[in-house]
C-alpha cells in the first residue's frame, strides 16, 4: 500500500474533529472577564503601561514626568554613563548576538569574566550564567533534581521556582511563610525517604520585603544533610555594607548555602540570571542544562553591562548605603502614616497592603494622576486579600520623593476608604 492510500484509508469514516480554539481556555476567559470586570467599574488597567524613557527614580509616561517606584533599578546602575560606556564597547567588540550556544560558538571573553566576578562575590568556586533569570531557576531544577527527590520550599517562592520543580518531577512540600519550625517538622517527617532533598528560599522576598532566617537554614542544613538554595534576585546589591547579599548580611560563610541563584535585571540593570557555588554544580550546568546548552549564550553587550553594574556596585558602596537609607525611610514612614506595610524589612521591597484587588488597582491609578507610579500586586500573585502597592525602593530617590509619595499615598487610600473603595460611585 502506498503512502498516499494508507492515508487516505486512515481518514475514510472517520469524523473531522475541530481544531482546538485558543478562546476556549480557561486562561483566556479568566484574562477576558478580568478586563470587562474593569471596564465595568471604569478602571484604566494599571497594567502595560507605556514607559518613555529608561527605568530610575524618574520615569516619563503619556509626556509627564512622574516618580518612579516600580523599576528593579535598586543602585541607579540602568542610566549610568559607566555602564553605557561598556555596553556600547562589547557591542561595537561583539555585535548584538552571541548568535549561538556557548557551548558552539557562542562563547566571549566577557561571560568567563563575569563569571568569576559573580563567584568573587559570592565568595564561591564558580558561577554561570543564563540568558534570563526565569529560565535559570527553570532549567537549574530541571538539572539537578529527578522524581527521587523532594524539594521543600517557602510558600512564597518565586513562580520560576515552581515551574523548575514541576519540570524535574521531584516531589514538593511547601512551609508555611519563614516559618522555620515548620520546615524542620517537615524534614523530620521526609529525611531518609529521598534520594536527596533541597530547601528553597529567597534572601529577600520579592512580594514582602522580608528576609529568610538564613543562620537558621544553615543550622538545619547541618542537621538534616539537605541542599539549601537561595534565589537573591532581591537581595545582590541590596544587602549587606558591600551588597554582597545575603550572606554578607549575616557575616556568614557563603559555602554553607549549596546553590546561590540571582538575576542580572535587577541590581545589575542587565537581563539574564547566574548560579554560583562549587565548580562541581557550574559544571554539571553548562554541560547538561538544556537552557545552557541548547540556548543562545548571553548577549554579549549584556553580560558586559551586568559586569559594569558590579563594579559600580565594588566602587560605590555608598550606593548601597543610600538604598539601606531610603528603605528604612520609607518603611518608618509609611508606619509612621499608619499604613500596612506587611512583613517588609525595608530594604529593596515595601509593600502597602490594601486588601482587594479592586482597591490596589484604584489607588495605582489614583497615584499615577499624582504623580507616582507604582504597580498594584493582586491576585494569584498573592493570596486573596493580600492586594497591595509593591513599592521597589533604589539608591536615587531622595528624601522630597520619599516624603511626598508615603503622604501622598496615605491620603488617597484616606480617600478611598472614605469613599468605599470607590464601590459608591460605581453605577450598579
Ligand atoms: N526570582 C525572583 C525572586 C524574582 O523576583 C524574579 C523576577 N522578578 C526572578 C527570579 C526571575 O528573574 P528575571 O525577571 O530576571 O527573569
Amino acid at each position: 500500500v502506498s503512502a498516499m492510500e494508507g492515508r487516505a484509508g486512515l481518514s475514510a469514516g472517520a469524523q473531522d474533529r475541530p481544531v482546538p480554539r485558543f478562546e476556549d481556555l480557561p486562561e483566556y476567559r479568566q484574562i477576558r472577564m478580568q478586563e470587562l470586570a474593569g471596564e465595568l467599574v471604569k478602571i484604566d488597567n494599571p497594567f502595560y503601561r507605556t514607559h518613555d524613557i529608561g527605568a530610575g527614580a524618574r520615569t516619563e509616561i503619556g509626556g509627564r514626568s512622574i516618580a518612579n517606584f516600580a523599576s528593579y533599578d535598586y543602585l541607579g546602575a540602568n542610566r549610568h554613563p559607566s555602564v553605557h560606556a561598556r555596553v556600547r564597547d562589547a557591542l561595537d567588540r561583539y555585535g548584538l548576538s552571541a548568535s549561538a550556544s556557548r557551548v558552539v560558538a557562542g562563547e566571549r571573553p566577557v561571560h568567563r569574566e563575569l563569571e568569576a566576578r559573580l563567584a568573587d562575590t559570592y565568595g564561591v568556586e564558580d558561577a554561570v550564567v543564563f540568558v534570563s533569570g526565569y529560565l535559570t531557576n527553570v532549567t537549574t531544577l530541571g538539572t539537578i533534581l529527578g522524581p527521587e527527590d523532594l524539594v521543600i520550599h517557602d510558600e512564597f517562592i518565586h513562580n520560576s521556582a515552581l515551574a523548575g520543580i514541576k519540570l524535574s518531577g521531584a516531589a514538593r512540600r511547601f512551609f508555611r511563610h519563614n516559618d522555620t519550625a515548620h520546615l524542620e517538622e517537615l524534614l523530620l517527617d521526609f529525611s531518609g525517604k529521598f534520594r536527596r532533598i533541597l530547601v528553597i528560599v529567597e534572601g529577600v522576598y520579592s512580594m514582602d520585603g522580608d528576609l529568610a532566617d538564613l543562620p537558621r537554614l544553615v543550622e538545619l542544613r547541618t542537621r538534616y544533610g539537605f541542599w539549601l538554595m537561595v534565589d537573591e534576585a532581591h537581595a545582590l546589591g541590596v544587602l549587606g555594607p558591600g551588597g554582597r547579599g545575603t550572606h554578607e548580611h549575616f557575616g556568614m560563610d557563603p559555602a554553607c548555602v549549596d546553590i546561590w541563584m540571582g538575576t542580572l535585571s535587577k541590581t545589575t540593570s542587565s537581563c539574564g540570571g547566574y548560579i554560583a557555588g562549587s565548580e562541581a554544580l557550574t559544571t554539571i550546568l553548562k554541560g547538561a542544562a538544556g537552557g545552557f546548552v541548547y540556548s543562545v549564550g548571553l548577549a554579549p553587550a549584556l553580560a558586559a553591562g551586568a559586569l559594569a553594574s558590579l563594579d559600580l556596585l565594588a566602587l560605590e558602596p555608598e550606593r548601597v548605603a543610600r538604598l539601606r537609607n531610603n528603605g528604612r525611610l520609607f518603611l518608618d514612614l509609611a508606619r509612621q502614616a499608619g499604613l500596612d506595610t506587611g512583613l517588609s524589612e525595608g530594604h529593596s521591597v515595601v509593600p502597602v497592603i490594601v486588601g482587594d484587588s479592586l482597591r490596589a488597582v484604584r489607588l495605582s491609578n489614583d497615584l499615577l494622576a499624582a504623580g507616582v507610579n507604582v504597580l498594584p500586586i493582586i491576585h494569584p500573585a498573592v493570596p486573596e486579600g493580600q492586594a497591595r502597592l509593591r513599592f521597589f525602593i533604589t539608591s536615587e530617590h531622595d528624601e522630597d520623593q520619599i516624603r511626598e509619595t508615603v503622604a501622598l499615598t496615605a491620603r488617597l487610600l484616606g480617600d478611598l476608604v472614605r469613599d468605599n473603595f470607590g464601590l459608591n460611585a460605581i453605577d450598579p
